[in-house]
């Protein structure tokens, strides 16, 4: 099982990858969440990462296409993984082609959730994420129990960085002029798979799950 997850940031990849990762046992891959791991632990890949996320720019495709090879060559990819937030670009993409085939493996399907862009700032915006476990928030639509603090673990909730108006509005527009080439770029293999994320998350989910049962 082979997944690429596509949408624009806010779109829901996070919520369905944890779903997917859940029920199919196979390992989430987020190069955004990689490149947060290694700011927090100081490394030589955070700090070349975090001058270009902290201003809503993605990161140089050597550097990110360096750490993708690196974890899909681990043992726990043998059965499958999901990709979010990677490819961002073509020249990811087929770098991603090459990463496979030298593995011996192919992508299966290439999972598009589609949101409309007006909606898509609002969610983010709100968006609040717990310190501790990483949990995820909204202040409207996903409210914790009790204001700032996670309903899972207590832990301190808090607003990614990224997360304020500016910032996303940038990253919508890099994120919308870059995602169309790579769309076409699937279409065309005949992997992509687009799914309404303007429903309810379980009705994304389900609606993931049908496509996603044919592979079993
Ligand atoms: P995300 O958590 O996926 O929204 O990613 C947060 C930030 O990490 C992005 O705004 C980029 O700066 C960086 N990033 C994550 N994935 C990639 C990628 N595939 N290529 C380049 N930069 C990335």
């Amino acid at each position: 099982m082979n997944l690429v997850l596509m949408g624009l940031p806010g779109a829901g990849k996070g919520t369905q990858a944890e779903r997917v990762v859940a029920n199919y046992g196979i390992p989430h891959i987020s190069t955004g969440d990689m490149f947060r791991a290694a700011m927090k632990e100081g490394t030589e890949l955070g700090k070349q990462a975090k001058s270009f996320m902290d201003k809503g720019e993605l990161v140089p495709d050597e550097v990110t296409i360096g750490i993708v090879r690196e974890r899909l060559s681990k043992a726990d990819c043998d059965n499958g993984f999901l990709l979010d937030g990677f490819p961002r670009t073509v020249p990811q993409a087929e770098a991603l082609e090459n990463i496979l085939t030298d593995l011996g493996r192919k992508i299966d399907y290439v999972i598009n959730i589609q949101v409309d862009q007006e909606i898509l700032m609002e969610r983010l915006t709100g968006r609040r994420i717990c310190k501790s476990c990483g949990a995820t928030y909204h202040l409207v639509f996903n409210p914790p129990a009790s204001a700032g603090a996670c309903d899972r673990c207590g832990g301190e909730l808090y607003q990614r960085p990224d997360d304020n108006e500016e910032t996303v509005q940038n990253r919508l527009e890099v994120n919308v002029k870059q995602t169309q080439p790579l769309l076409d770029f699937y279409q065309a293999k005949g992997y992509l798979k687009n799914i309404n994320g303007q429903q309810h998350i379980d009705q994304v989910f389900s609606d993931i799950d049908s496509l996603l049962r044919d592979l079993k």
